[in-house]
């Protein structure tokens, strides 16, 4: 029985990582989407909200989970008994970034492969940085984000 970790910020989720999940389904038994706390990443959304997004998003998928946690994800993985990491790629900077995280994961637990999935032409262009910075000048987002999530202005964290 093959589980993965999806894990990021998701501030806020968007339709790349929607797909990214979908494409992994057919790959996996079972895909834990799960927001990683122990960044020193200031985030737009609160947790709630992150994670309320990322349940609206797969609401019909019995075996997509959405979770939270504030270890190393390699502790994390251990703790679920996961040895696969899911992250997605979608350009060559994406590439350096991931794999070096994916190096220092191997050193942490050798156990743990990092699988990675190019994301598709269309949401190649989208980042939640992108969608945050829509959203700071009042433009509609909805292209961008999956069809069941609603962010509203209400929704940012202002302090
Ligand atoms: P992190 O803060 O860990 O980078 P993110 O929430 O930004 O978390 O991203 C989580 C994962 O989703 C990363 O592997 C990232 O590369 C991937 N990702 C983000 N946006 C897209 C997209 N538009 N298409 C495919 N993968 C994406």
């Amino acid at each position: 029985m093959a589980t993965a970790l999806f894990p990021g910020s998701f501030d806020p989720v968007t339709k790349g990582h929607e797909s990214i999940v979908k494409k992994a389904l057919p790959m996996f038994d079972k895909i834990i989407v799960a927001i990683g706390e122990n960044t020193s990443k200031k985030t737009m959304f609160s947790l709630q909200m992150r994670k309320k997004w990322l349940q609206d998003t797969f609401k019909d998928y019995d075996n997509v989970e959405i979770d939270s946690y504030n270890c190393l994800t390699t502790d994390y993985c251990k703790l679920k008994d996961v040895r696969f990491i899911l992250r997605g790629i979608r350009d060559t900077a994406d590439f350096q970034y991931e794999k070096n995280i994916s190096d220092i994961n191997t050193v942490l637990d050798s156990s743990i492969e990092t699988v990675f999935l190019l994301a598709d032409k269309e949401e190649s262009t989208i980042s939640s940085s992108f969608v945050r910075e829509m959203l700071l000048f009042g433009k509609d987002v909805k292209a961008f984000i999956p069809d069941k999530v609603v962010i509203t202005d209400k929704d940012i964290c202002r302090q």
